[in-house]
């Protein structure tokens, strides 16, 4: 048909060349082509350089790929690199591509969503601010207050939360609320608030930003960029936190689907910023018992389909400071590779989500029964 059903067509020939677990998606690709003939033409092509190619190589096919009009996404991984072409496609672009030096194939990539896809990179992402890490066998934790009250508030918990174990504070300075009645956050008081406890913890701080016009205010004060479920599909918000260059939470929309999740995080990513976490924190389901229905599946499911960590947030998931503690640990050991929780000095006054969040004291023994669960797991599968 054309050079796109060609690229499919040849993968077989060229697998056997490549790294197993590429050549495993490149058989799986042929396979699906040829039982179910479905091949549409995709908006982005993987190119595939040998693994000894030099960075001039790369540097001379990223040219090639952005001199057809295409965007160029660099991904290195440890065996190889690849290049993403994005863009509508072009003809002849299998034959020229592929025959540059250091490339080894030009591929299609099955998947809707494409940087985020496992096919495009294998290996786990790993997110790394100050203390904080997440992804790869690495478990971040993030605790706070649904939001920043006050001075004392922040810096108490922050240093409650640190002593338990945790590497990032949350606060809500710009709080959706579903009324436009209810506190709505203290915006850059709460900021500073923040990077006052940031300061002295070196916890990093998990915010969130719901506008675009709010971007720039909230990443000169932010460490990682929080999109809420509310604006889960807010393109242009996506857009301006994918350019801000600060690591991203992105939450699933309650009603999101999983490709939709995917192809919101696709979003960011297409901007060049690779700093990506995605966050379950619970959909909408005819059940009322939970506030919203936390599924702890997406773990798996995503750890298959995409390399970026996966973050879990039991206190939105239910809804309820009693169910939080053990959906944490089964989160842990569902292989979650962060959690975020909602923890106060004092739940009962809180300003917002009090119900559902921890004490100091119920925050640190979660902590310690995920602790062991984590570490009693990695002794087995080690
Ligand atoms: C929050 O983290 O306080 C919050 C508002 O979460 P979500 O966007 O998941 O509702
Ligand atoms: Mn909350």
């Amino acid at each position: 048909m054309d050079q796109w059903r060609d690229a499919a067509i040849t993968c077989p020939r060229t697998a056997p060349e490549l790294a197993p677990e590429l050549a495993g998606n490149l058989n799986r690709f042929h396979f699906q082509r040829v039982q179910e003939d479905t091949f549409t033409p995709g908006e982005i092509m993987i190119v595939v350089m040998e693994p000894n190619a030099t960075d001039a190589q790369v540097e001379a096919t990223v040219q090639r790929v952005e001199s057809m009009g295409l965007k160029a996404n660099v991904i290195v991984g440890t065996e190889r690199t690849v290049v993403a072409a994005i863009g509508d496609k072009r003809e002849h672009f299998k034959e020229s591509i592929e025959s540059s030096a250091g490339v080894s194939a030009v591929v299609p990539i099955a998947a809707p969503y494409k940087m985020a896809s496992r096919e495009v990179q294998q290996e786990a992402s790993q997110i790394r601010v100050l203390d904080f890490v997440a992804g790869a066998g690495e478990v971040g934790i993030v605790a706070g207050p649904c939001s920043v009250e006050d001075e004392e508030q922040i810096l108490t918990t922050a240093r409650a939360v640190k002593a338990a174990g945790a590497t990032g504070l949350r606060g809500g300075a710009f709080k959706p609320r579903t009324s436009p009645y209810s506190f709505q956050g203290l915006k850059e008081d709460g900021l500073k608030m923040l990077a006052a406890a940031r300061d002295e913890t070196n916890l990093a701080i998990f915010t969130e930003v719901m506008g675009t016009a709010d971007v720039d205010l909230v990443a000169r004060y932010a460490d990682v960029l929080q999109v809420g479920a509310r604006n889960m599909q807010n393109y242009r918000l996506l857009e301006a936190v994918g350019a801000a260059g600060k690591p991203v939470l992105l939450k699933r929309g309650a009603s999101a689907t999983m490709d939709e999740l995917l192809l919101a995080a696709e979003y960011i990513l297409n901007e060049g910023n690779d700093q990506v976490m995605l966050c379950e924190r619970g959909i909408r389901t005819f059940e009322g018992h939970t506030r919203f229905t936390l599924p702890l599946a997406s773990v798996s499911y995503l750890h298959r389909k995409t390399h970026l960590p996966i973050i879990i947030d039991p206190s939105h998931g239910t809804g309820h400071a009693y169910m939080v503690p053990d959906m944490a640990v089964a989160a842990a050991a569902a292989g979650a590779d962060g959690l975020i929780i909602e923890v106060h000095p004092d739940p009962t006054t809180a300003l917002s989500d009090g119900y559902q969040s921890l004490t100091f004291d119920e925050f640190d023994h979660t902590m310690t029964r995920c602790k062991a669960v984590i570490d009693a797991l990695r002794a087995v599968d080690a």
